[in-house]
């Protein structure tokens, strides 16, 4: 179906969802409707061990109760707009979010384990200059029911297949919606919830230094930092909030960071563009910036788009970049493109959009990200 003619609903005026509250607010919820606080323990079993979003299905609670959540509360999933199959398995969700905005959320199963990447915005506001989504330019910030909500139904949709790991790796930029990012963080973590552990959640972030730093105090899950440039020259041109946390600077909270992850490393991504950033220099610059520290290293070939200007880099220069890092005794990977054939890789997210404003790095979307 082309994607122009998919139809977007408007945004729904909400009730109270309780997908995504955090267990201590959900425990409020019920003693301030005269329930007990254990009611929490069981919704949240519901929700994130069994994946039911119907209260009608929740037979440990009264019907009366069943009836006033029903009437109060709200546990809706985004409406699925399109699912697509690729043929390694990838899958991928097109979700309506309202407003004629659209978010995607894909799944990688691997011998094992099973990634599910997930959106944590509509668009964004960083507009690297290779992202397809970056492109779109920025909506709004999806709210912690939305960020869950792909999680929940995945799980659903893909039961018995099991996802082991969530990276925030899909559209938008996490540590700028801090707010409703980690409450989800909490509860991928929470064992009343999903129960992952903090090597299987993975924030990607373009460098919002001043959240790295709070995220490593309220929640120091697994972190990924997309470098893209050994130079800030460079990485002001590719990664344009690098204009406001430059390289020193961003390297600098991420040694903090790993300062409280015992022997756990900090990922840098590194997508290799043609001619831009794939040279051996570049690689022996990269060197120098990471040597001796807690760092690993994805490289990932360019996943092109139609509006993008790059190519991605020839095999022998993906070759002799990796080559060059791994001399120097950095621990390098290659990224394998999954999902390409159903523009599930990374950075073909583009939730398919329409009326959506270019807001450019410095507008107010950064400035009053919240915390
Ligand atoms: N905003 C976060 C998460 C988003 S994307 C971040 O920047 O980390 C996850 C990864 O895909 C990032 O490293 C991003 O830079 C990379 N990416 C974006 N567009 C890409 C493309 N066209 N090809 C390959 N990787 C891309």
């Amino acid at each position: 179906m082309p994607a122009d003619s998919l139809t977007l609903s408007q945004p729904r005026l909400g009730k109270l969802s309780l997908l995504g509250l955090p267990a201590a607010n959900l425990v409020e919820f019920f003693e301030n409707i005269d329930e007990k606080p254990y009611r929490a323990r069981q919704i949240m079993r519901w929700l994130y061990q069994r994946y039911v979003t119907d209260y009608g299905e929740m037979t440990d609670l009264s019907s009366p109760l069943r009836k006033q959540l029903a009437e109060m509360t709200s546990l809706a999933l985004p409406p699925v707009l399109k699912r697509e199959h690729s043929d390694d398995g990838t899958r991928k969700w097109l979700l309506d979010v309202g407003a004629n905005q659209a978010i995607e959320t894909v799944y990688i199963p691997e011998p094992d384990r099973g990634t599910l990447c997930i959106s944590s915005q509509a668009g964004c506001a960083l507009d690297c200059a290779f992202c397809a989504t970056g492109y779109q330019g920025f909506n709004r910030n999806l709210t912690a029911a939305e960020i869950l909500g792909q999680v929940v139904l995945a799980a659903r949709e893909l039961t018995p297949a099991k996802i082991t790991n969530v990276v925030f790796m899909g559209m938008g930029e996490p540590l700028a919606n801090y707010r409703n990012v980690l409450p989800v963080v909490h509860l991928l973590l929470d064992d009343q919830a999903f129960g992952l552990s903090r090597r299987r959640v993975t924030i990607s972030t373009a460098g919002v230094v001043p959240h790295i730093l709070k995220l490593a105090t309220d929640c120091n899950v697994a972190l990924a930092v997309s470098l893209h440039a050994p130079t800030d020259e460079l990485r002001d041109r590719l990664v344009p909030i690098n204009k406001v946390h430059p390289i020193a600077e961003l390297l600098d909270s991420c040694w903090k960071y790993a300062e409280g992850q015992a022997s756990r490393s900090i990922t840098f991504e590194y997508v290799l563009l043609d001619g831009v950033n794939d040279s051996v220099a570049h690689a022996r610059q990269l060197v120098k910036l990471l040597r001796n520290k807690p760092a690993k290293v994805n490289l990932i070939p360019f996943n092109a788009f139609p509006e993008s200007e790059f190519r991605c880099s020839p095999q022998p220069a993906i070759d002799a970049f990796w080559q060059t890092l791994r001399n120097a005794g950095l621990i390098a990977t290659v990224r394998r493109p999954r999902g390409d054939d159903i523009a599930a890789a990374c950075g073909q997210l583009a939730g398919r959009v329409r009326d959506r404003q270019r807001v450019r790095l410095g507008d107010r979307v950064i400035g009053a990200s919240s915390s």
